[in-house]
Order: C-alpha cells, then structure tokens, then sequence
C-alpha cells in the first residue's frame, strides 16, 4: 500500500482532492515503477488540483507533473532496483498518474537519472519550473545576451526564482518584475540587483517601441506584460516566452519584430527529448547555487496540496514547493 493525493470527479462534475492509501495494482502501466521521494507545486498542479480538474484526463487521477526517488522495479535496461532518477514533463500528472504518491510507474523515455550533484530534494527544489527556466536560459544564450540587464517577469515565482538565480550566477545583470514589493530582498539574495514593480510593465501604453533597456528576458507571465516587454527589447534581443501567469491573449504590435529584429522563443518543458533534457540538469546542477536553492524551498506534505494548489494560481506561491512524499 503506498500513499498518495487522489482527485475525484463526482456525477455531477464536482472534483475533490483527498490523501487515500492505494495498492500497487493500481498503478497505470509502465516499464519502470519508482519510490517516489519528492514532486513539487507548479501552475499546472494548482490547475488539475483546483476545481473543475484543469487539465486532467481521466479520473481518479493522482497529479504532480513531475518527481524525483529511487527505481523499485524495472522492465527497461537502462535503469535498475536502486537508480536515482527525475522526472518532468510528458503529460505526466495530466494524462497519467503523477508524483503526488509514493509510488509511480511511467515509461521508462520520460525518466532522466538524477544528474551528479544533485539529491532527490534538491532536484524537485528545481522540478519543473527550474528545469524550464534553465531550458529558456539556454536558449536566450543560443540567440546571443546582449549587454545589459536582464528581464525576469514573475521573478518571486518559482520559474523567476530559478531564472534569477541561474542568471546572476552566470554574471548577468538581473531585472526582476514583481507584484509583490516583500519579495525584494528574497529576489536580492538571489542575485537580482533591480526591482522592478509589477505596474511599471503592466500599465499599457499606446508606443510600440519605448528605450531599449532589456538585453534578454525570461518571461513567465505572458499577456499585456510580454506585451510591452516587446517594445523595450534591445535591438536584436530575444525573450524566452515561457508562462501565461499573468494570460494569454497577447496585445502586441508587430513593430518590435520588424524594427528592432527582436526574437520571441517559445518554450515547452512538456515534450524535451531525452538528451535536451541531459543536457539541461547538467547545466542546473553546474550553474545554479545550492544555497541559493535552498533559499527558494517551501517545504509541504501531501496534506498541504490542496491549499498549496489554490495558492498558486493566484500568484501566491514564493520560491520552490517541495513535497516530500514520506513527510
Ligand atoms: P508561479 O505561480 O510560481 O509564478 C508565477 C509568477 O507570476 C507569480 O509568482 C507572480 O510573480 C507572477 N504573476 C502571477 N499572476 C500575475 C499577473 N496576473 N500579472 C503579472 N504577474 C503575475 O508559477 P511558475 O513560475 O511555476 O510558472 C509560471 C508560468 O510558467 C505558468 O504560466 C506556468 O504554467 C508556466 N510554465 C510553463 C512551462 C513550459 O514548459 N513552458 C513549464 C513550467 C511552467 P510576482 O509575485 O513576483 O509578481
């Protein structure tokens, strides 16, 4: 018997997210099952938590896109009984059941063995949100960093926070946009070296183009934000577009494509091949510091996911959500 966060969906459509002790016959098919140590809280676990199921595709159904623990039993060559290994992505916690339970079992191409240098812990530190933004770091430095600062949007959040750090520990000058003023010192100590208040971006404004300020921008916020982020871009600098926090309509001209030859570069954690993702924990655990990741984890047990997920998709949350599945 293992335990784990289970949503249900009544007849009349009503979910409900409750902690239930399960056996392992009911565990959905994979080659590899894993004794789940830590998942984390992201945007997408507040979705299929809260209220009407988000992105759920079947019922009963255990969320957490993404974790970390130890192989139990494996029917895939490349792991064995005793590998530590990370999982993010591949619809995991939306389509199949997810790390929000002490046991998983999922196929063995959507796992990554736990890069050297980093514990079970510390990677879910980092999960889903992390990984992401060290994907948009890399490709903000596949299209070249101007000089200059560097824009973070959404930067107490758990994208921003890692972005910031990882940033500034690679010597970039960071910009961090917040909503939230008590964050600045957090944001400080995590190598931010300007503020930037939420409304400076957020209110709108009828210039396509405004002063080139940014040399490059990891934007978790997406909307009217991105927006007129646009228009502040350095000439030929590039915005890595990875969230919607802040939604998803974007009222933008083309101007800033035509005349500044700004680049906006999609990114999707879901569907990384294998060696994109290799590559990626590699450089996390090379660039981002430890005691800087420390300083971003909330810790939570699976108790406190239902709160934690409400909290999250009203912009609540600050740093890392770690769950730890035996807490
Ligand atoms: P968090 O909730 O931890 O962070 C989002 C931050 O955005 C908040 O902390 C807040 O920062 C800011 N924010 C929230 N609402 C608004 C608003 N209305 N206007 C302006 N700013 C706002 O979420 P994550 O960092 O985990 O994820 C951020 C986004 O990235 C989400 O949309 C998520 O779905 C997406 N994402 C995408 C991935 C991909 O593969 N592309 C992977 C992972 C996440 P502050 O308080 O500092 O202002």
């Amino acid at each position: 018997m293992f335990k784990a966060l289970v949503v249900e969906k009544d007849d009349d459509g009503k979910t409900s997210a409750s902690v239930q002790e399960l056996s392992e016959d009911r565990l959905p098919a994979g080659e590899v099952t894993v004794a789940v140590e830590y998942s984390t809280v992201n945007y997408k676990d507040g979705l299929c938590i809260g209220p009407g199921g988000g992105l759920v595709r079947n019922y009963p159904h255990v969320p957490g896109i993404d974790f970390a623990g130890t192989v139990e039993a494996s029917d895939d060559d490349r792991y064995k009984p005793g590998d530590k290994v990370v999982l993010t992505g591949w619809r995991v916690g939306e389509a199949h059941w997810g790390g929000y339970a002490q046991k998983a079992r999922v196929k063995a191409d959507w796992l990554v063995p736990l890069p050297d240098g980093l514990d079970a812990r510390q990677a879910m530190a980092v999960g889903t949100a992390g990984f992401t933004a060290m994907l948009a770091v890399m490709a903000l430095e596949d299209h070249g960093i101007k000089d200059g600062p560097v824009l973070v949007t959404g930067a107490a959040g758990g994208v921003g926070s890692v972005a910031t750090a990882i940033l500034a520990n690679l010597g970039y000058e960071v910009a961090g946009v917040t909503g939230r003023p008590e964050t600045a010192d957090y944001l400080r100590s995590l190598g931010a070296s300007q503020i930037v208040a939420r409304e400076e971006i957020n209110e709108t404004t009828k210039r396509p183009l405004e002063g080139e300020t940014w040399a490059g921008c990891v934007d978790a916020v997406g909307g009217a934000m991105l927006a007129r982020v646009l228009g502040q871009m350095k000439y030929g600098a590039s915005v890595a577009a990875v969230g919607l926090a802040g939604g998803a309509a974007l009222p933008a001209t083309v101007i800033p494509f035509l005349l500044r030859g700004v680049n906006l570069l999609g990114i999707d954690s879901v569907m990384q091949p294998y060696d994109n993702r290799v590559r990626a924990w590699a450089r996390i655990a090379k660039d981002l510091p430890i005691d800087k990741l420390e300083a971003m984890i909330q810790p939570a047990t699976l108790a406190d996911l239902p709160q934690l997920g409400a909290d999250i998709l009203k912009g609540q949350v600050k740093g890392r959500v770690v769950v730890d599945l035996n807490g």
